[in-house]
């Protein structure tokens, strides 16, 4: 009973005079005119707690979005028992069903969501409105549609039998509850980890970043409106340290789906770990987290090639991407060139606050990120070691903006060649062309990250060897393209090394981690 792939979700263009543009306009124009009040979302109740907590657009510290209500124990307690009440009907719920409603979601959010979701994510995220559309609207379509379609290939496996024995295996969802910890980066991502599990039959607490709960409103609202039932996706408010505490002690807790940052993620497991004996079954880790994105040139690139990838794949989205290029390893001979082509198209970019669609660069996500790059930048300034040859000015006055910095660097080891710093900083190192072997050990060698990386050449017998060579060092790796932009369905996404588990976003290999098969023989 296998479907057919589903097609992507076209990125539609917003230019002047489209009837999307004048949509999206007009609900920005709602959001900012009303203050919204952002519940909890337990067993199908809305719950709020009275403790309110404001929401600004980081692009403007002095408007206020609205309200979210903060929770504590009791609220992940209750969303905790309440998954646990739903689970029972939900596991039995044929998969047609879990199918179809996932199916309606994907709608929803391409139709008459599309607008209010992209809104949400400019205004609460500080993203560009062609980086909402590929990211809120598109991907997260992209990750309902194809996730089903991988659904019924998992559920469609079978082994085989004989005329006198039947043999099949039937995929039941964990025995418990997962818990899926979001980041504020991608709203894809946000609607991804909660219902990748709860397709294939768990019931789910929620809780999203709290920097990105404008976004995740709105995808609750499409999540129920689609049919989720009450329980089956539970969102909850509160800080990570209570969360913790109730998830990870719990007997039942059997599944976690997480994307962020890798100390967050090595902290969880080891408390996981610790708890290891009170939980009914061992339970499933899946989770994605930083990098250390690489592009390398060889001197067979084409120059304006390699340029576009560093301007797109450092900067997009402020380089607040898992996969954002943020270390560059350039031959000498060509870095003259490849320079001026990249402070050309950086003196074209436009930054400042999402709502004017010209704006190509928003604000970083908060203060604490703010804060931390702009110390990154400065002490790069001072450096007998690194050079700022692009941008470097931060002013946090109206909002978090930080221009598109560029850190030219004679130490390959520089700090900034080696830690994730997620936001819109990139570090070159320029290589002596002869040493071009030497090099790709070192970028190998660099880092403990292993996301994304991309290699610009023509010659195809560097292709060759750079593939080969760095065979471990990214997840996705990108031959003449820039390291970002992974579509469902095409480049299933997600690293190793310390950028997490591997099981790819958007495929089969993810979905089958929520799922415990019991193997069943008869004989006739
Ligand atoms: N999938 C995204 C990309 O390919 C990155 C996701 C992330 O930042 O976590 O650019």
């Amino acid at each position: 009973f296998q479907v057919p792939p589903p097609k992507n979700e076209p990125i539609l263009s917003y230019a002047p005079g489209t009837a999307e543009r004048s949509e999206l306009k007009k609900q920005l124009k709602l959001f900012r005119s009303q203050e919204m009040d952002i519940h909890m979302f337990i067993g199908g109740e809305e719950v709020r707690t009275g403790n309110k907590v404001s929401i600004h657009p980081p692009h403007d510290l002095n408007h206020c979005l609205g309200y979210y209500h903060q929770g504590d124990e009791v609220q992940v307690h209750q969303a905790i028992d309440a998954a646990l009440r739903a689970r029972t009907d939900w596991a039995n719920l044929s998969w047609e069903h879990r199918a179809s409603i996932f199916l309606k979601a994907a709608d929803l959010i391409a139709g008459p969501y599309r607008q209010k979701i992209n809104a949400a994510t400019m205004l609460g995220q500080s993203k560009n409105v062609f980086q909402a559309e590929i990211d809120s609207a598109c991907e997260l379509a992209d990750f309902l549609r194809f996730n089903v379609y991988y659904m019924t290939q998992i559920y469609g496996d079978q082994p085989s039998s004989s005329p006198t024995t039947w043999n099949r295996v039937e995929y039941r969802p964990l025995e418990g509850f997962v818990f899926a910890l979001t980041p504020f980066n991608f709203t894809s991502i946000a609607g991804n980890l909660p219902s990748a599990p709860a397709m294939m039959g768990n019931v789910v607490v929620w809780k999203p970043s709290k920097t990105a709960i404008y976004s995740a409103h709105v995808i609750m609202e499409i999540f129920r409106e689609a049919g989720v039932p009450d329980g089956v996706i539970n969102m909850v408010f509160a800080s990570g340290p209570v969360v913790a505490e109730e998830v990870f002690s719990h007997p039942e807790f059997a599944g976690f789906h997480f994307t962020g940052s890798t100390e967050v993620f090595q902290s969880i497991w080891k408390t996981i770990g610790n708890n290891i004996h009170r939980y009914k079954s061992y339970p499933r880790i899946v989770g994605e987290t930083g990098g250390k994105d690489f592009i390398i040139a060889h001197k067979s690139c084409d120059v304006k090639a390699v340029a576009t990838a560093i301007t797109r794949g450092a900067f997009e989205y402020q380089g607040q991407k898992c996969s954002a290029a943020s270390r560059a390893y350039m031959p000498a001979s060509r870095w003259n060139e490849i320079r001026d082509e990249v402070l050309r198209q950086l003196g074209e970019v436009k930054m400042g606050p999402p709502e004017d669609f010209r704006n190509f660069v928003n604000a970083v996500i908060d203060e604490a990120s703010f804060d931390k790059l702009e110390a990154v930048i400065k002490e790069a300034a001072g450096h007998p070691e690194a050079e700022i040859i692009a941008g470097g000015k931060c002013d946090k006055s109206t909002g978090y903006f930080i221009e598109p910095t560029i850190i030219l660097t004679t130490n390959p080891h520089y700090r900034t060649m080696q830690e994730e710093l997620f936001g819109p900083i990139l570090t070159v190192y320029v290589y002596d062309d002869q040493k071009y072997d030497e090099t790709l050990d070192i970028l190998d060698k660099t880092s403990m990250y292993g996301l994304t990386g991309a290699v610009f050449a023509q010659d195809r017998y560097i292709i060759e060897k750079t593939t080969k060579a760095l065979v471990n060092a990214a997840g996705n790796f990108y031959i003449n393209d820039k390291p970002t932009g992974a579509v469902v369905g095409q480049q299933p996404f997600g690293g190793a090394r310390g950028s997490g588990t591997n099981d790819k976003a958007g495929s089969l290999l993810n979905l089958i981690r929520w799922v415990s098969p019991r193997t069943i023989k008869e004989n006739f």
